[in-house]
Parts: structure tokens; sequence; C-alpha cells
């Protein structure tokens, strides 16, 4: 995804400017609000199943301590 201006790399999709030239970017490039919502609910499930991943690798490492 470039900045249609100055062809420069957007990398942030939430924002409306172009961080090189300041152009307003198109807004196909942007988020919708609910978009956004369900990107941050999946980033956020993502989160919780990587903790519950290392807790039970943990737990493994322990069991494996002890046999
Ligand atoms: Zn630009």
């Amino acid at each position: 995804m470039n900045c249609p201006a100055c062809d420069a790399v957007v990398y942030s999709r939430r924002s409306e400017k172009c961080g090189v030239c300041g152009e307003a970017l198109p807004s196909e490039f942007l988020f919708t609000e609910e978009q956004r919502a369900i990107i941050e609910s999946e980033i956020e499930s993502m989160e919780r199943s990587h903790h519950e991943f290392e807790a039970k690798m943990d737990a493994i490492s322990d069991h494996d301590r002890f046999a």
C-alpha cells in the first residue's frame, strides 16, 4: 500500500494522512469503525490464546522436570 501522492509506503491503515507528505489518504485505505472493532477483538483473542499456550508450555516443562 503506497501513498497515491508521493508513493511512500503507508504502514498504518489507521492514519488518515500520509506520514511522509501529509496528503489525505483515500477512504479505501482506512478501516471502517466496524472493521477496526473486528480487528481489535481478533488481536485480543490472539493475545489471550498466546497466554494460554505459554501457560500450557510451562505446565509441560514443570511436568518434565519432575518426571
Ligand atoms: Zn505521501
